[in-house]
């Protein structure tokens, strides 16, 4: 597997989107060992790219991974697009993964703004509070002439590592330029754009009942009231809702009165 290639950068910037890396890791090499190209994963079948995504959670992602291989192999020769601007064409694909993509597959000189990037930026350059499109321009002047990938992913591992809501100042390597360690007040990463807010609750969500879902068809179709019962045997109304829902999404599909993972 080659690691440098820029699929392999793409699918694994997609399954990071909502996915801690230990997460990602053996699902990243289990995707790539069947689809190792834009080619192989556009002629699968969109219920076995959800198959293997099994476990990932947000299968929206899988959906739209599948429907941008198939782009890539329409528009773009079969290949990963490398400009931003195509990269943003592709279903799923936001500012952060297309500059991740642009930065660490084809050395674009781009700013990777994520959360983590977000917080080091407010904090360490501007000990301010920033916009979206502040930081992003910040984080575009950052990597400026430099080699943009190891400029940014160093920032994002200074956010992982130190530069968290709770920040271990004394052990970071930004400590001795830091604005806001240097010149102090309130903690400007606070209101800035970009910065997470709390995820809602897991447990019984809906989000939790259309893994609950997309889980039971793995193991092969399942009747409408018996899907039904899977989302919520308590909430009819809520069951038809998200049922309606993952159908628009094309990630189930109701053939007669049988529900089937994929269209
Ligand atoms: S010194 Fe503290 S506030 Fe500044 S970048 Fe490092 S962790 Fe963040």
């Amino acid at each position: 597997m080659n690691h440098a290639d820029p699929w392999a950068i793409y699918v694994s910037e997609v399954m990071l989107q909502q996915t801690s890396v230990d997460r990602v890791r053996e699902p990243w090499r289990r995707f790539l060992d069947e689809y190792p190209s834009p080619h192989a994963c556009a002629n699968a079948t969109l219920a076995d790219v959800l198959n293997l995504w099994s476990g990932l959670g947000y299968p929206r992602r899988a959906r739209n991974l599948h429907a941008a291989a198939q782009m890539m192999v329409r528009d773009f020769d079969g290949r990963v697009p490398s400009a931003v601007a195509d990269l943003r064409r592709l279903p799923g694909v936001g500012p952060y993964t297309a500059h991740a993509v642009a930065s660490f597959a084809f050395g674009a000189r781009v700013g990777v703004l994520d959360t983590n990037v977000g917080r080091v930026l407010a904090r360490c350059v501007a000990n301010n509070t920033l916009s979206t499109a502040d930081a992003q321009g910040l984080a575009n002047a950052l990597v400026g002439r430099a080699a943009s990938a190891p400029v940014n992913q160093g920032l994002i591992d200074v956010g992982a590592q130190f530069c968290r809501s709770t920040p271990r100042c004394g052990d970071c390597p930004l400590r001795d330029v830091c604005r806001w360690r240097q010149d102090g007040g309130p903690d400007p990463a606070i209101r800035s754009a970009g910065v997470s807010r709390p995820q809602p609750r897991f447990e019984g969500s809906v989000r939790q009942a259309r893994g609950r879902l997309l889980a039971a068809l793995r193991d092969g179709p399942l009747s409408v009231v018996a899907a039904r019962r899977v989302l919520n045997a308590e909430d009819p109304e809520m069951s038809t809702r998200v049922l309606r829902d993952l159908q628009r999404e094309g990630l189930v599909s109701q053939h007669g009165r049988r529900v089937h993972l994929g269209s």
